[in-house]
């Protein structure tokens, strides 16, 4: 299936998963083309992209995923055959006090680039384009979609969906939306839900990031409510592994949950992460977890996320490389590098 794919469109390529994404995918599959559209908002940054600058087979095209007759233009021009779309509004946070942007980018843009697709690539419903065939759209999305659990059990890909947050409630749409073109249309779709990333040029508005930068600032460490929120953590670049299984392997229509079955409360990452710090770059005075503070709990906040991601390593082999104490030292230690 791997030579099927040599145009394809990356949205978001410029932010988090979406680099790091891209600097994997190409090193693994040097002759696939990259066309990567990002609107480089706060969050994307195409210093992100510095180590394939000089790649001829990435090429970056600042634009909005919701602006249609740009994008049929790049579908026209490098012959686009396949999407994965990372692009969104990220930060459940940024969505509690502007929901807007979410529900246009997250919504609007992903119907757009799914829309154009099936434009591009089908005659009517369940008869593809002879030479669009193998052409296949790849949603990058999350385990918010799934709510919130109590202190057992995990999401599956049955799990019904209940989002709690506007960030989840605009992907959840975005995941119903990319469900229906399977359905309705045959489009070639496969869906991946994904537990909480971490790692190598995230935003330092999240959390893992917020730790390190305050921490090496000496500022105080903002912990929500009694930072006994659980996340299963997951390292970067094996979600970016997991991603490229899915679009080069994945059967059509099915969506896969990743996670790296490494479930760790806020307070226990943010103290991990000081004694982490308290070996590499010990303070003068008193440890890193002295700064720690709690404050006013986020609205709405989900307790725990776990994901059962036995479909994914069953039918895909796909297995996490890294445990959390190997990746979050290797995160800690880029961000030493490149603060
Ligand atoms: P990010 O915020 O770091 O990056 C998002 C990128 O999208 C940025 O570069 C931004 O400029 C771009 N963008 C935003 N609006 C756009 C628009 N209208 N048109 C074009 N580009 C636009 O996010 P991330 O953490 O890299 O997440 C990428 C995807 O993975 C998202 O869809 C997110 O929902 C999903 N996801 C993230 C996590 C996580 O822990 N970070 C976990 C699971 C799933």
């Amino acid at each position: 299936m791997k030579e099927r794919s040599c145009n394809i469109l990356i949205s978001g390529g410029a932010g988090f998963i979406g680099s790091n994404f891209i600097i994997n995918f190409l090193k693994n599959n040097p002759n696939q083309n990259i066309i990567n559209i990002d609107l480089l908002t706060y969050a994307g940054n195409l210093n992100n992209l510095d180590s394939i600058k000089d790649y001829t087979n990435h090429h970056f095209i600042k634009g909005n995923i919701c602006d249609r007759a740009l994008i049929e233009n790049i579908f026209e021009e490098f012959k686009i055959n396949s999407v994965i779309h990372f692009a969104a509004e990220s930060h459940v946070d940024n969505s509690i006090a502007s929901p807007d942007s979410f529900m246009q980018t997250n919504i609007m843009g992903t119907f757009t680039l799914l829309d154009v697709a099936r434009k591009k690539w089908m005659l009517e419903p369940f008869k593809v384009k002879d030479d669009c065939k193998k052409n296949r759209f790849h949603h990058i999305s999350t385990d918010e979609v799934y709510g919130t659990l109590g202190e057992t059990g995990y999401f599956t890909e049955e799990t019904p969906y209940a989002p709690n947050s506007p960030y989840s409630a605009s992907k959840a749409s975005s995941d119903m939306i990319v469900r229906s073109y399977f359905h309705t249309y045959g489009l070639n779709i496969v869906t991946t839900n994904c537990s909480n990333n971490y790692g190598p040029r995230q935003h330092y508005e999240k959390l893992i990031p917020t730790v390190i930068r305050r921490a090496l600032a000496e500022k105080n460490i903002p912990i929500y409510g009694d930072g006994k929120n659980v996340r299963d953590w997951l390292y970067v670049d094996d979600h970016c592994e997991a991603i490229e299984k899915v679009f080069f392997e994945g059967r059509s229509g099915e969506v896969y949950n990743i996670g790296g079955n490494e479930e760790k409360n806020n307070l226990e990452v943010a103290n991990t992460i000081c004694s982490i710090l308290d070996d590499l770059r010990p303070r003068e005075n008193g440890k890193y977890s002295d700064l720690i503070t709690f404050v006013k709990d986020r609205p709405g906040h989900d307790r725990r996320y776990a994901i059962d991601a036995s479909k994914i390593e069953n039918e895909l082999n796909w297995n996490p490389i890294y445990d959390f104490e190997s990746g979050i030292k290797q995160t800690i230690k880029w961000y030493l590098k490149n603060l």
